[in-house]
């Protein structure tokens, strides 16, 4: 086990008589991928929200990187990075004024150029926001999250809506990040995705951690206990068709 750099406990959000998370625990270590699983609803953007300051919590206990929630958000701020809705750009700025507009927010001298080369952008630095593709949107959404060279990234369904190979161009970006020693917490509704991505997941359903461990050993643990896939697995799934058929290559480039 490594440090712990989030630490959550027993935490609690009311809206009006409505319990949406109904006091949750649990860790996050430095330099993971972690995971939060669940359906709509469950509770997940609420819960990173708060770890982020951007939401008030009822009840319970955040720490992060040492830093009491109650106490020091402003400290927090400055060592997150957080993914806005992609919604929330400016449609007429290029990528570099868009890079400099956020770098002016957060008080930061930034080369924009190195952030879009991170994220394989650079061809578009001169492109409105509006004009890219999906895929590019979320790849660009990222680059934001690391402005201020954050120790930790929040992702909030990054994936959602994108195509099988921006999907997986995502996840060598976020692999990448997580590879320079960043935290990443992500949530997905896509299991494969948080298969192939997370050291750790968590898996909340209603308000409530129903389980959380590594998929590994979450898969193991579910087999252990006598159950079996009603159909005969076979080696490939379709997606692997799919990507066979069209190739690894990124669209709309
Ligand atoms: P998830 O991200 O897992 O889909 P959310 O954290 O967005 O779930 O929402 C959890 C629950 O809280 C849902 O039932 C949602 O309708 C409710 N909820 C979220 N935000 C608000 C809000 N601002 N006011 C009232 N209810 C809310
Ligand atoms: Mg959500």
């Amino acid at each position: 086990m490594g440090k712990t750099i989030i630490e959550v406990k027993n935490l609690v959000k009311k809206y009006g008589d409505f319990e949406a998370v109904k006091g949750i625990s649990f860790d996050v270590e430095e330099g993971e991928i972690f995971g939060l699983l669940g359906p709509n609803g469950a509770g997940k953007s609420t819960t990173l929200e708060i770890i982020e300051t951007l939401r008030t919590k009822t009840s319970g206990e955040v720490v992060v990187d040492g830093m009491n929630l109650d106490k020091s958000p402003n400290e927090i701020k400055k060592i997150i990075g957080v993914q806005l809705q992609t919604s929330g750009y400016y449609p007429n700025l290029n990528l570099i004024e868009l890079l400099n507009l956020f770098a002016g927010l957060y008080n930061e001298t930034i080369d924009p150029y190195a952030l879009l080369d991170k994220v394989n952008l650079r061809d578009k630095s001169k492109s409105k926001f509006k004009e890219m593709s999906g895929g590019q949107k979320q790849r660009f959404s990222i680059a934001t999250t690391l402005i201020n060279k954050p120790k930790i990234i929040f992702l909030d369904e990054p994936t959602t809506g994108l195509d099988p190979q921006a999907r997986r161009n995502l996840w060598e970006l976020i692999k990448e990040i997580r590879s320079s020693g960043t935290t990443v917490i992500i949530t997905t509704h896509y299991m494969d995705e948080a298969e192939v991505l997370c050291e750790r997941v968590a898996i909340i359903d209603s308000g409530t951690i129903i389980a959380i461990a590594s998929p590994d050993q979450l898969i193991d643990d579910l087999v252990a206990t006598g159950f079996e896939r009603p159909k005969e697995v076979k080696k490939a799934s379709l997606e692997d068709v799919f990507i066979q058929l069209t190739g690894h290559v990124l669209r709309a480039e």
